[in-house]
Formats: structure tokens, sequence, C-alpha cells
């Protein structure tokens, strides 16, 4: 099998709204056409049809360039044509203005064509079809047996060129054209989102589509351990805990917000408190914890990501912790600039054991996710 795929971008309808044709309106930054092309990466050579004035923006995306014809299926020819000779078996014929085409759908059309001469994508028709007049429902019509179609159609190449050839002319597809010769065309699965981009609102419902394939969920954690030392209160995720000893710590030894903030560098793959602040740097002997915390959402939005939650567990048989709880998550909250239901603070002990247990120190988990903002 030697494939080619034809691109069919020729066309200037604007009734997707802008000054310019749908496959060359921007969606999530860059052109349409650019996304068609992207999803064909791997799959065969490309021909692009475009219209002779969008020749050098074209050019820009690297396939082979062909002009288009006065209306599609001339498009469609003028590509044919320019594959002659070149030792393609099959090809397939994509709309540009679909660029939320999968690779499952493509391997499903080139998967059929081992086996016949011609294979489209489509979606069995769901809703009830009526036919309509002046506002007014005019008619039913039965749904059985229909199909919405989509692209790339697929075709052995020398029987949709001998088909295109002979055709009388201004086909609406190539399946069409194929059908019009006698081919016989195999129906494979579509897509719901492969759309085809017509109004306005198909874009902002590819964007949406888009957003969630590149969906980007990064999850940390951190652990954090500061041993008790003589004094009359603790430092916990920014709350002062009254206590008979305090910690001891190259700042304030706040334990909870060290592992919060540590899971968040851990998130972003970013290293720890000690890479950003170094402990042998005395000018942050004493600093308070919520420079580094802060530090740490700020690193967070630079890298363009939103905190999904944080959940901190401290580990101690004392201060008892949860009458400080929402206190804590919402000090967290407010240093981290998220709502406090994203923070949560809990406690458990270590059954007496081990240096939680003979509280010589409290040792503190967190974890965070992070979302592609
Ligand atoms: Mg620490």
């Amino acid at each position: 099998m030697t494939i080619a795929i034809i691109i069919v971008a020729a066309g200037r309808g604007s009734r997707a709204g802008g000054t310019v044709p749908k496959q060359w309106q921007i969606l999530a930054g860059k052109p349409v056409l650019q996304h068609t092309l992207a999803a064909f990466a791997g799959f065969g050579r490309i021909i692009t049809v475009v219209h002779p004035d969008d020749f050098d923006r074209a050019q820009a995306f690297g396939a082979q360039i062909v002009a288009g014809g006065e209306n599609r299926a001339q498009s469609v020819l003028n590509a044919l044509r320019a594959l002659e000779g070149q030792g393609v078996t099959q090809v397939l014929i994509h709309d540009g203005a679909r660029p939320l085409v999968s690779a499952s759908v493509i391997e499903a059309v080139l998967g059929a064509l081992q086996h016949g001469p011609a294979a489209a994508p489509a979606l069995p028709v769901t809703d009830a079809l009526w036919q309509g007049q002046d506002g007014q429902v005019s008619g039913t019509q039965d749904r059985t047996a229909l199909f919405r179609a989509q692209t790339p159609q697929g075709f052995d190449y020398a029987a949709i060129l001998a088909a295109h050839l002979a055709h009388p002319g201004n086909a609406a597809d190539d399946v069409e054209v194929a059908r019009w010769a006698g081919l016989p065309v195999a129906i494979t699965a579509g897509d719901e989102n492969n759309i085809k981009l017509t109004w306005p609102a198909d874009f902002a419902r590819a964007e949406a589509v888009l957003k969630g394939r590149d969906m980007d969920v990064r999850m940390g954690n951190g652990y954090d351990v500061h041993a008790f030392t003589t004094g009359d209160h603790v430092w916990l995720c920014g709350v002062r805990v009254a206590h008979d000893k305090a910690l001891l710590g190259h700042s304030d030894a706040d334990v909870g917000m060290h592992a919060l903030t540590d899971a968040i560098y851990g998130a972003l793959a970013e290293g720890d408190i000690g890479t950003h602040f170094p402990p042998s740097d005395p000018q942050w002997k004493g600093a308070e914890s919520h420079i580094f915390l802060s530090h740490a959402m700020t690193r967070l939005r630079t890298r363009g990501f939103a905190l999904s939650n944080a959940d901190v567990t401290l580990v101690c048989e004392r201060p008892k912790i949860g009458p400080h709880a929402t206190e804590m998550r919402m000090a967290l909250a407010r240093i981290m600039g998220v709502e406090v239901e994203r923070i949560s603070v809990k406690a458990t002990t270590s059954e007496r054991l081990g240096f939680t247990g003979r509280e010589e120190g409290i040792a503190a988990l967190a974890t965070a996710t992070l979302v592609r903002a």
C-alpha cells in the first residue's frame, strides 16, 4: 500500500464568520489547516489543494500544494492528477475544515481499503428527521439506514481517478463519484468530534475538544520532618499553635508548609525548597515559610498551571491538630491564592510508634495536583 492524502482546502466559504476562509482561521493558536495536516502526519504523503491566493501561506506547512479548481470535484481531480505516475495505490481525500479527525477514524478507513476499493467514515442518524416549511414541521422522514458522511474518504487510487475523469462533475463528495462509477463503498466508524467547521459555534466546540486532548494533569508529593526543641509554640500550616515544645529548623520550621511547597515543586519537576532557597544562603535563615509557598505558586502559574487541590497530613501525637485544621486550610488558601475547598489539612498519630510516637518531632506529607490552566 502506498498511500497519498489529499487535503481539500480551496473553498472560500466564510459561513464560519471572520474575514478569512474557515480553513485559515485560527483554532487553538494555529490555522485550522495546520491542525488537519498534523492529524495525517505519518500516514502517507500529503497533497494540499488550496486557492491560488493562499499558495504563500500554505507553503509554510511543508506539504505539496496543488491549485484548486472551479468546485470541490475539480479540486480533487487536480490533486489526483498530480499524483499520477508516482506509484500511489490508495488515496484518502479529506476536508481541510475537519481538523479533529482522529487516528482511529483514519486507520479504520485504511483497514477497509485492504478489502475493497472504497471506504468512508459515517455516523448513523439518531435524531428524528423532519421536513420543515415556514417554521412548521411539514413532514417526517424515516431515518432507518441513514448516515451522516464524514471524511477521509478512501479509495483505490486508479479507480477513483478513472471515476473522477468520467464523472460529469459537481458531485457533493467523492463517495458520490465512486458510487456513480459502480465502486462498492464500505462504511467505517465515524467520530462525533470529526466535525466540519462550518459555523462560529463549531470553533468553540473544536477548541474545547483540543483542550481536552491536551489535558495536562500533574501530581507531586512532599515529605518533611522537624525535630522538637524547647519552646512554647509551633508553626503548622501557617498557624501559630501553642505547645510545650517548638520545632527546630533553619526557618520557622513549618513542617506542613514545607511538605506542601515541595509537593508543588515536585509536580513541576523543579526540585525542592532547598533548590530555590539554599540553606547555605544566610538570607533565608529564619525566613517565614509563606515565602517558599508563595514562590512555588508563582512558579506554578508561570508554567501555565492552576492548583486543582492539595492535601496535607501532619503526623504527631501532640499538639492536637483537629481544632486548628480549618484555620490552617484558610491560611494556606490565602497564601496560595486558591479557594479553601481545594486545600485539605488533616492529621494522624503514629500510635506512639517511632520518632513521632515518642514525640521527638513532627512529620508531614503533602500531595498537590496541578492542571494546565
Ligand atoms: Mg523543612
